[in-house]
């Protein structure tokens, strides 16, 4: 019998044990699906977690973008020199020395140089702009631009203004039909903007040859004009010249007498010259006609710098949408009408005016040229101290006006 106990001992211990181990296998399983659930909630979490910061991480980066470009664009778009151009669209008015002529700025002087740039005598004329701390435009060839394309490059970083001469400066080319015409355009807009790092080149053509109804291709040129205005291109010729490019071949004291003698009577000048190779006497001459051009008063601006004012007065009564700045001249708003009107007048042998007169410059000088010629006499007489040249050119300005606009 005790061996029948101690074996039903056994056979509940045995039980006992083999529940016990059930009950911990249990608890382990519940353990690890515990721990599992654990496990699974802190991933779920920190997943979560993650999540939240990269998309914060993700919205405050196009948050800085949108304020990075909405700060970025304005000055890569509008540089300093063009912000101040307040002037009418091309499509409206496409001739700059029209616009000049209203603009009512006073003794502004732009310097041109036309047909370069070239290796020998572009530095020498950038040199002597350097020195006086001067800003000109360079209306340079695609050709020749590819030819040297340092020195356009040079242009362009001392300040400059490159504007646009054609693609290759052949008149039968560039003359050959409108559609020709416009691909020269195109042709040298895309070398200039090459050169400035693919900023767009204000939108400014002068004609190879001048912009005048006369001479060879003259009636194509007049329909180029619109073509210029319905692609938002500005165009300008001169209304004076140092005459590099006329008659006889001049040295450096030629070309001084004949810039003054085609510039006197004017308000606002916009100087024809050319720094192509062969102009050595330009470069040489340039000191004088600036140091005159400063004795008479003259500040030098790009000819995208145009302070665009007109009164209103005249008669075509459109120009008030670009009156943004009320006037601060205490000059008669007829005398600068008149004086403003002098400047669509030109002068030199391949400068006669490509319009005429225009209508605004016809009446208005005749009616108040006195008074201007008087009123701008008189400023300049008391900034600069009377001089014989001042007077000659002042009492000239009042017959060159009313002359030089019929
Ligand atoms: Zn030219």
């Amino acid at each position: 019998m005790p061996y029948q106990d101690d074996f039903e001992k056994r056979r509940r211990e045995r039980r006992r044990r083999a529940r016990r181990r059930k009950k911990r296998i249990r608890a382990a399983i519940l353990l690890v699906a515990l721990i599992g659930v654990i496990a699974l909630g802190v991933f779920a979490i920190s997943t979560i977690a993650k999540n939240r910061s990269e998309s914060d991480d993700i919205t405050s980066d196009t948050d800085d973008n949108t304020i990075s470009e909405t700060m970025l664009p304005e000055p890569t778009q509008a540089p300093p020199a063009q912000t101040s151009l307040n002037i009418p669209p091309a499509s409206e008015e496409a001739d700059l020395i029209e616009i000049i002529a209203d603009s009512n700025q006073i003794k502004r002087c732009y310097l041109t140089f036309d047909d370069g740039p070239t290796d020998n005598i572009t530095p020498q004329i950038l040199d002597v702009l350097r020195r006086y701390n001067i800003k000109a435009t360079f209306f340079e060839v695609g050709s020749m631009i590819e030819a040297n394309p340092d020195m356009a490059r040079r242009v362009y970083e001392e300040g400059h203004l490159i504007a646009n001469h054609s693609a290759g400066h052949n008149y039968d080319k560039v003359y050959a039909s409108t559609e020709d015409f416009i691909n020269e355009i195109n042709n040298c807009f895309d070398t200039i903007r090459g050169v400035m790092d693919g900023e767009d080149p204000f939108p400014l053509f002068r004609f190879p040859g001048g912009s005048y109804n006369a001479g060879d291709h003259a009636e194509m040129k007049q329909e180029c004009k619109n073509v210029l205005a319905q692609n938002g291109y500005y165009y300008c010729d001169w209304n004076c010249l140092n005459g590099d490019a006329e008659g006889r071949t001049k040295d450096a004291q030629g070309l001084y007498e004949y810039f003054v003698n085609t510039s006197e009577g004017y308000n606002n000048l916009i100087v024809l010259m050319h720094d192509a190779a062969t102009k050595q006497a330009t470069a040489d001459a340039l000191p004088s006609i600036i140091d005159y051009l400063i004795n008479q008063g003259y500040t030098f601006h790009r000819l995208d710098d145009i302070d665009y004012n007109p009164t209103g007065i005249d008669a075509s009564g459109d120009t008030s949408s670009f009156d943004d700045e009320s006037s601060d001249e205490d000059v008669s708003p007829g005398s600068v009408s008149a004086s403003g009107a002098s400047n669509s007048g030109s002068s030199g042998s391949s400068g006669g005016s490509s319009n005429g007169g225009t209508t605004n410059g016809g009446s208005s000088s005749s009616s108040s040229g006195t008074t201007s010629g008087g009123s701008s006499n008189g400023s300049a007489n008391s900034s600069l101290g009377t001089t014989t040249r001042t007077s000659v050119n002042g009492n000239s300005t009042v017959t060159t006006n009313s002359s030089s606009n019929n």
